[in-house]
């Protein structure tokens, strides 16, 4: 057979969240393999199914053991695995499900967000070498000893890469319940509209700044790889968006997308010495626990006392608070305040890097909407702001249709 393409295709949550969109996702495989091609379908849980397994574990326990909740947690991927491959045979066609033991998907033992250490791709090769259509179960891993890990939140995408990249397949096709990557989540900004293509690097931008329509170190893996990605709808034929190396005309795009990350908390410690020293006797533990810090302000005051008000993801904020209160009589700190729920709104862009002015007009359309910025942070190609959870949103569609409404820069967008 000529031009016969191996490809790898995931299906979220959504796309298979009842037995008729598994149907629906089943025929779209079946199509696929119609047309002579090799696939490796990755799957995640139904629509809901993972946050309910969650739920489940915190009804029974406070502090549920993490090697205990991903033996859980991975559970939703099998069912879904099961259910496409149960489906595709009914329509005649041969398919082998797999969970990650079976394809030695070995991770490290950091459970409920492990790194992949390797995939043994020949069970797949040997699999759809020999004409089956593969099942996977996204989000799951096996560490050293035989348990069962998962990967992190969002990362059934991460199994669809790493198993594209393990088997050099020509396409990672990401079905979702959008048609694309959009300019802003099209489901908070109305106007917002579907790229053509987008870099690895502002697509990493956007997934780490709050846009789940890609986990994070998917795109990370892709672009080591240079695994060519797409994004499109399970509900539609419409064409994705691509998601590739960086190339010329790229640039000329001065911003592509805004992104809204509602999961953050903000804490300060206040009238803390201001000594040599204190940054790290605050951030030491902390990052020894494992908790993210993203954004840091210190506020140098004249009597030698200083604020350090610092966010961190919502999940961690509890941890965090007990640690800034443990620490605070032994870097003599008036007191530990926080906000349970800040937002943080960012641009991102490449042609930033060669573009002035975007930080000043950011501040100008916050300003006309009457919204206050509590942090600000910047790096090559992106601006963040934190501010007040209630005005995320607002801040959002005002940047997003100062920089990519009509009129601005979306006409080049739209081009790339
Ligand atoms: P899946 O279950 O298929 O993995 P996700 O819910 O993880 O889907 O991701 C898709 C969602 O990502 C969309 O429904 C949309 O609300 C959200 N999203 C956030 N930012 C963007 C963006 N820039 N473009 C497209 N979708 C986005
Ligand atoms: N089911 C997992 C989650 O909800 C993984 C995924 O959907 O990608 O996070
Ligand atoms: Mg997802």
């Amino acid at each position: 057979m000529n031009n016969v393409a191996l490809i790898v295709q995931k299906y979220g949550g959504t796309s298979v969240g009842s037995i008729e969109r598994i149907r629906k996702v089943a025929e779209r495989v079946a199509g696929v393999r119609a047309a002579g091609h090799h696939i490796v379908v990755v799957v995640s849980a139904m629509a809901g199914e993972t946050n309910r397994l969650f739920k489940l574990a915190s009804d029974l326990s406070d502090s549920p053991h993490p090697r205990e909740t991903d033996v859980l947690v991975a559970t939703g991927e099998q069912v879904s695995a099961a259910l496409l491959s149960i489906r595709l045979q009914a329509l005649g066609h041969s398919t082998v499900s797999f969970l990650a033991h079976q394809l030695k998907l070995q991770t490290d033992s950091n459970h409920g967000n492990a790194r992949i250490r390797s995939v043994d791709a020949a069970r797949l090769t040997e699999a759809v070498g020999s004409g089956n259509i593969a099942v996977v179960a996204g989000y799951q891993g096996v560490d050293a000893k035989g348990d069962i890990t998962t990967l992190g939140r969002g990362a059934s995408d991460l199994t669809a890469v790493a198993l594209a990249a393990a088997l050099k397949a020509d396409a990672c096709e990401i079905y979702t319940d959008v048609e694309g990557v959009f300019t802003a989540d099209p489901n908070i900004c109305p106007r917002a509209h579907k790229l053509k293509r987008i870099s690895y690097d502002e697509m990493m931008e956007m997934a780490g700044l709050g846009a789940k329509v890609l986990q994070l170190r998917s795109v990370e893996l892709a672009r080591r790889y240079n695994v060519p990605l797409v994004v499109r709808s399970s509900f539609s034929d419409v064409e994705g968006t691509w998601v590739g190396q960086e190339d010329e005309s790229m640039e000329d795009v001065l911003v592509s997308g805004i992104t809204l990350d509602q999961n953050q908390s903000k804490i300060t410690i206040t009238g803390v010495a201001d000594r040599p020293g204190l940054a790290a006797r605050i951030f030491g533990p902390i990052a020894e626990a494992g908790i993210i810090v993203d954004m840091i302000i210190q506020n140098a005051s004249a009597d030698g006392r200083t604020d350090v008000t610092f966010t961190v993801g919502r999940d961690d904020l509890r941890r965090a608070l007990e640690l800034c209160r443990m620490m605070a009589p032994e870097i003599d700190a008036a007191g530990v305040r926080h906000e349970d729920h800040v937002a943080k709104v960012s641009i991102v862009g490449l042609g930033m890097r060669s573009h002035a002015g975007i930080a000043a007009r950011t501040f100008r359309v916050l300003a006309d909407e009457g919204v206050n910025i509590e942090m600000i942070a910047t790096s090559e190609i992106k601006i963040s702001v934190v501010v007040n959870a209630k005005y995320g949103e607002l801040a959002m569609r005002a940047l997003h249709d100062a920089f990519l409404g009509e009129g601005s820069n979306a006409a080049t967008a739209e081009s790339v």
